[in-house]
């Protein structure tokens, strides 16, 4: 990857890292103010609910304790009584006498002169005969108006605030609806009457408690169960921002307590895998890598015929494996150097050797980067020109992940085969389109993967696989070589089976070039046959 690219995505990570915890914080302060809101909306909306309740309760019971009155209506001792329920009830104001539209006495005003105070028809009459008149005048004050609730032939005067008169620090609006008539009859005050009455409206189809989220404000309507009223209650969004700025507050606190340490850990996860890759870059510029040879022995007479290269990072003064690298290599696009190194090391270790013996060879592991186009066939055509070292003792092993654009792969090992060089497909059977590939690829020959070797002489499935690749690739004309034979009844098998190489740490273990010469030149000449 590149290293700009790299940053771009690790400071990505780092900062969605981060974010997300402190969004997860966000959210959830989100979640419980509005959880605390409709808590808080709906104890306030069941307190408003008892109270009109209560109020309610008081009308009925004064107007039953009239019907029980035995005194003439108005006579005084009818009116002595009616001023007794007016005090007996806190919330009643005044208790009267009305007969077909006309007002004949109450508690307050005494008798009342004919045509004095007409009655209209009441607002709403209720099936078991309760008579409404939701904004009657007052005498003698004109600015206010009380609720009249009548009943064969008495009512009852309520100012309409007692209704709603419940204590409220948030200032939210709170009206009282008569159900049955759909009409509110009583508001706090400053409450908007018009939105309050649309919000009964849309909400006022379920039963019991309901609530809703509008834009600016939560509505929450909830119906008394014994009586034809409702309450709505309607709380603005200014109200529930001085909850929600501390409960942000709060969730940013969370949030960043566990973002901030996750997006420090994704960072020095991506940083430590980028100097890695820094590392590796600085050790293929400064030539750190190192090169082992281990022996490809031929298992008719356990003679070596040549070595595979194997690539080492000398890093901190230790050998890395290529497992550990080649992956992140090949991501960074270094492969293609490390191969070049590799051929100057083997060219500069193991030149002489290579003069000497020109039926040896040496096997090169390729990169999938090199098998894309005939760069590395030039290099290796330059360097071997005029060098004395025979094309077919440079041996190239390619794995089947190289095969990926497999138009491409197969025109540059044909060209590898072409300029002498022979061609090995290299883990074969690790792969999972093998076989495909060996009907439109022409190698020389197959590597059976250490991981078939290792199951010769076992019960496991897979032990019955290396005999077939072995005779498939006899019948395709294949060479084979066995890697990863560790003693001597894998080798025997494989005897058996007609495989003609080996490699592994029976033959050899990988070594340096120093230690490979000394003992191919003190068995020489027929260790080298
Ligand atoms: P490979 O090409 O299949 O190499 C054989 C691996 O098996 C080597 O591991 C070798 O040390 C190990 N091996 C050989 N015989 C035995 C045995 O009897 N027992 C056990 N347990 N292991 C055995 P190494 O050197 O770690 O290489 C690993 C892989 O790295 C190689 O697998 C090859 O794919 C890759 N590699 C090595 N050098 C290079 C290189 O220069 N360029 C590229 N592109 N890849 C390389
Ligand atoms: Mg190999
Ligand atoms: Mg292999």
């Amino acid at each position: 990857m590149q290293r700009s690219w790299f940053l771009v995505v690790t400071i990505v990570l780092t900062t969605l890292a981060t974010l997300f915890p402190v969004g997860i914080g966000v959210f959830m302060a989100q979640l419980e103010a509005n959880r605390r809101e409709a808590d808080q909306l709906s104890v306030f909306a069941d307190a408003a609910t008892r109270r009109a309740e209560l109020v309610m309760t008081q009308a009925i019971n004064a107007l039953q304790d009239m019907e029980m009155l035995r005194e003439e209506p108005c006579t005084p001792a009818n009116l002595v009584q009616l001023r007794r329920i007016t005090y007996t009830y806190s919330y009643i104001q005044d208790a009267g006498i009305y007969r077909a539209g006309k007002r004949l006495c109450s508690a307050l005003l005494g008798p009342i002169e004919p045509g004095q105070l007409p009655l209209p028809p009441p607002d709403w009459r209720t099936p078991d005969g309760l008579d409404y008149w939701f904004d009657q005048p007052v005498p003698f004050n004109a600015q206010r108006h009380v609720v009249l609730i009548g009943r064969n032939g008495n009512n009852v005067g309520l100012d309409s605030q007692v209704f709603v008169d419940v204590v409220d620090r948030e200032s939210r609006m709170l009206a009282v609806v008569q159900t049955d008539a759909g009409r509110i009859f009583s508001a706090t005050q400053g409450a908007n009457l018009t939105r309050l009455q649309q919000a009964y409206s849309e909400h006022s189809y379920g039963s019991g408690a309901d609530a809703a989220q509008e834009d600016d404000a939560s509505i929450v309507l909830r119906k008394s169960r014994n009586m034809p009223l409702a309450v709505v209650v309607l709380a603005p969004r200014a109200a529930l921002l001085a909850n929600w700025k501390s409960l942000l507050i709060g969730g940013l606190v969370v949030g960043l307590s566990a973002g901030v340490p996750l997006g420090i850990l994704v960072w020095r996860r991506a940083t430590r895998r980028f100097s890695l890759e820094g590392e590796l870059r600085s050790a293929v510029r400064r030539h750190e890598m190192a090169v082992h040879y281990q022996p490809i022995a031929s298992l008719a007479d356990n003679h070596w015929v040549g070595v595979e290269a194997l690539v080492r990072w000398r890093r901190n003064g230790r050998l890395v494996r290529p497992n550990l690298f080649i992956p992140m290599a090949e991501n960074a696009g270094l492969i293609q150097q490390i191969t070049d190194q590799v051929l100057d090391i083997i060219l500069s270790e193991l030149g002489t050797l290579l003069r000497r013996f020109p039926s040896f060879y040496v096997s090169i592991n390729v990169g999938v980067e090199d098998l894309k186009s005939r760069r590395f066939l030039s290099v290796l055509n330059a360097r071997l020109r005029g060098s004395g070292i025979a094309p077919q003792q440079i041996r190239i092993e390619a794995t089947e992940r190289g095969f990926l654009e497999p138009d491409v792969a197969r025109d540059t090992i044909q060209a590898f085969r072409d300029a002498g060089h022979p061609v090995y497909i290299d883990d074969f059977g690790t792969g999972y389109s093998s076989l495909s590939y060996l009907q439109s690829f022409k190698v020389d020959a197959l590597k059976i993967d250490k991981s078939f070797v290792d199951t010769i002489g076992q019960e496991a499935a897979s032990s019955t696989v290396a005999p077939h690749i072995i005779a498939m690739a006899q019948s395709l004309g294949l060479q084979v070589i066995a890697e990863g034979i560790e003693d001597k009844m894998q080798a025997d098998f494989l005897r058996e089976q007609g495989v003609d190489y080996g490699q592994g740490w029976l033959f050899g273990r990988p070594m340096p070039a120093v230690e490979l010469a000394q003992l191919m030149t003190r068995a020489t000449p027929q260790a080298v046959a």
